[in-house]
């Protein structure tokens, strides 16, 4: 007897939330097998699902179905929790279950037959043999790291790791999956990185700690950077069980792993954790609701939490229901947390890009053998070039920004749009040969401090070597690892770049860290900045000293026309708590998260006039049609506004935000706007609009 089976599949991103299609299939079909079926003319891969009742596909007669093409019977079902999770985020993200459950499959999957995958499946290395559990020496835990082990293993959690920069946090990592691994011998575990963290070292350590004890296939990597065949092992590896520990950025959250016991996540406030397209999803809060789901231990771990999980963390906190384990101190005896100063750029000579007695610093620590590392959030030789004649700046004829000036290649590129051009010889509207760059990027402060430094000798009589590390002195694969090797031989005296070399890595001969400027974010208009500001700071500090030996000497420079800010006040007696909890009586007062949640709709148009008309007629829908939902009056729906930067690529950008202090509330009202969305698309509003997206719990406004 036939059956007919729900199936999701790759939907274009607008169509419903819920919805699956309804295929023929001569076999009943276990929910989770993957299957693939046709759709219009094409074949495509698809899961089979158990959705609540279909009522179109039931009433679908008979010969209008079409039959499932085939079954990838190679690989085992999906797990019912996975797909609870998919239904999950895609309900609270509002995308498609058929588009996030695809995405988080490896894109070869969607290639390859059931042949193919059975033959791949054949010639899978075998595993390597178990060595006793002792085989490798380990380093004795300080008091502070055994204790907030024994706090993680006391609960599921969630927990929240707080442990300053050099703290040893890594290490609990390692332990917490080296104790489930030895208790239980199928359980899995995950540990997510930032992008720019999951470094060939790190992958390293958590391979030589646990491939010995387990077989080669036992800790697999998932991150954008591999090929499609690598990508497919390492999940195959991880959905099979045979992995047992999986290492990856933000999409590692939708691996499939039937013996999941153990979720962690390095530097939890790590932007690169929320996906910013299509199912706009946070990696954290996933976690956080798969670690329920699974009955998983949860591990949040940051020196510079996000303000949400302090949040969640304070003890006096209604529904805070995070624990907190706490490792305040550096590892080592003598270490410590550098010493933070603070120039005061108004009693500096104007226009001075390093002040005076930062250079001496500087100097004397190339004197002596020692690293700096000076840290600009800005790469680029100059961010516009301007005519001195004229009013003519590099602006970009596709987007509403600048094109920045790359001296080494003599270039004006738009970051935005990647448009770039050769610079011109004159001013384009006057002729004027006379243009000049203005601002500074990481390019120029390099040039820069090659010019303060060039009769500043190295201790073997040399001259000073600086190195650059951003974007774009990492282009090219591998370069990174050779920058940084060279930092690690000592070979480099003065590291100059962005936010890129201030995170994670365990420099050991760095004494001093500089943020050259670093006052922007404190009057930015986004109430996230200084969150992230000092963040960053922190972290960039937590750079310098890592060698206990070193620690004492060693120095953060702060170069601010605001040296009594609160937040570099904070800064300067490492006083998170101090900071973050100022923060959050701000945020109290002013209604916005962690004590309101946030919705952005986003629409893209081809005119400005065009984007705001969908936005503004979405609204006025909303106030005409929800406003009998349950919780409507806690919404406030704000008017829509151009993008910061309005026009990308030709395409000019408009949102508005939702924002209610309820979260159910927002969940219910974003639910019933979709139809309304759909709607107005389709409408007379809806002209000119290019596409349209909702961003739940947005982190840039
Ligand atoms: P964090 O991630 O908290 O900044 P790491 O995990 O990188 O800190 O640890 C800092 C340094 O201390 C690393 O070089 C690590 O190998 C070392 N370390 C960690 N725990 C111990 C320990 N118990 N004994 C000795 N060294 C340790
Ligand atoms: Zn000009
Ligand atoms: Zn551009």
């Amino acid at each position: 007897m036939t059956q007919r089976v729900r199936v999701v599949v790759p939907m274009p991103a607008y169509s419903q939330i819920g919805s699956t299609l309804t295929y023929r299939s001569e076999f009943p079909l276990t929910p989770g097998t993957l299957v693939r079926v046709p759709l219009g003319k094409r074949e495509t891969l698809g899961i089979v699902w158990d959705a609540a009742d279909d009522e179109k596909g039931a009433a679908l007669p008979e010969h209008q179905m079409r039959d499932v093409a085939s079954v990838l019977s190679a690989i085992d079902p999906l797990g019912r929790s996975w797909r609870a999770l998919v239904e999950f985020a895609a309900g609270y993200y509002q995308r498609a279950w058929g588009e996030v459950a695809l995405a988080a499959l490896p894109p070869q999957l969607r290639e390859l037959s059931q042949q193919q995958l059975q033959r791949r499946e054949r010639t899978r290395p075998a595993r390597a043999a178990a060595v006793p559990e002792d085989a490798e020496a380990q380093v004795a835990l300080s008091p502070e790291q055994a204790l907030a082990l024994a706090g993680c293993q006391a609960s599921r959690g969630p927990h929240l790791l707080f442990g300053a920069t050099g703290s040893g946090k890594t290490e609990v990592y390692l332990r917490c999956v080296q104790a489930l691994l030895q208790s239980d011998p199928l359980a899995q575990a995950m540990v997510m990185v930032p992008e720019i963290n999951l470094t060939p070292q790190l992958q390293d350590r958590f391979r030589s700690r646990f491939a010995p004890h387990y077989g080669d296939d036992a800790v697999v990597s998932l991150h954008s950077g591999m090929t499609n065949p690598q990508r497919l092992r390492s999940w195959l590896a991880a959905h099979k069980g045979s992995a047992r520990v999986v290492l990856g950025t933000r999409m590692a959250v939708f691996a499939s792993m039937p013996q999941l016991r153990l979720i962690v996540v390095d530097e939890e406030h790590d932007p690169s954790y929320k996906q910013q397209e299509g199912a706009r999803y946070s990696a954290r809060d996933l976690a956080v609701y798969r670690g329920r789901l699974e009955n998983a231990t949860v591990l949040l771990g940051s020196a510079t939490p996000s303000l949400e999980s302090w949040h969640h963390s304070r003890p006096a906190v209604e529904g805070g229901r995070y624990a907190r384990q706490e490792m305040p101190s550096r590892i080592g005896a003598e270490a410590s947390l550098p010493l933070v100063r603070r120039v005061d750029m108004n009693h500096q000579p104007r226009h001075a890009v390093i002040s005076p007695p930062l250079l001496a610093a500087i100097r004397q620590r190339i004197a002596a053998g020692e690293q700096s590392l000076v840290f600009l959030n800005r790469r680029g030789y100059a961010p516009v070039l301007q005519c001195t004649a004229c009013e003519w700046k590099s602006g970009c004829l596709h987007c509403s920004a600048f094109r920045v000036f790359h001296k080494i290649d003599r270039s004006l590129r738009c970051h935005h749009c990647g448009y770039a051009e050769p610079v011109p010889r004159a001013c384009p509207e006057c002729g004027n040969l006379d243009i000049a760059p203005v601002g500074r990027g990481t390019e120029r402060l390099e040039e820069h401090l090659g010019e303060l430094l060039a009769d500043t000798r190295r201790p073997d009589g040399r001259s000073v070597c600086i190195e650059r590390i951003d974007a774009d002195s990492t282009r090219l694969a591998g370069s990174l690892e050779q920058q940084l090797s060279r930092v690690h031989s000592g070979a480099v005296d003065v590291l100059v770049g962005t936010q890129m070399i201030a995170k994670g890595h365990d420099f050991r001969r760095i004494t001093l860290v500089a943020a050259v400027n670093p006052d922007a974010a404190l009057f930015s208009s986004d109430f996230r900045a200084p969150e992230r500001l000092f963040g960053l700071l922190m972290q960039a500090a937590g750079r310098a000293g890592r060698d206990a030996a070193a620690s004492r000497k060693s120095e953060m420079w702060i170069q601010t026309f605001y040296p009594l800010h609160p937040l570099f006040d904070a800064l300067k007696r490492h006083d998170y708590p101090a900071f973050a909890n100022r923060q959050l009586a701000e945020r109290a007062s002013a209604g916005l998260p962690p004590f309101s949640y946030q919705a952005l709709l986003r629409a893209d148009a081809r005119t400005q006039e065009a984007a705001q008309r969908f936005l503004a007629a979405a609204s006025s829908c909303a106030q005409t049609q929800l406003a009998g939902l349950p919780g409507f009056s806690h919404l406030t729906l704000y008017p829509a506004v151009p993008l910061g930067i309005q026009r990308v690529a030709n395409v000019e950008r408009a949102q508005m935000l939702v924002e209610c202090p309820v979260r159910a509330a927002l969940q219910g009202f974003l639910a019933a706007w979709q139809p309304v969305l759909h709607a107005v698309r389709q409408s007379s509003d809806g002209q000119g609009l290019l596409r349209w997206a909702i961003d739940v719990d947005p982190l840039l406004i």
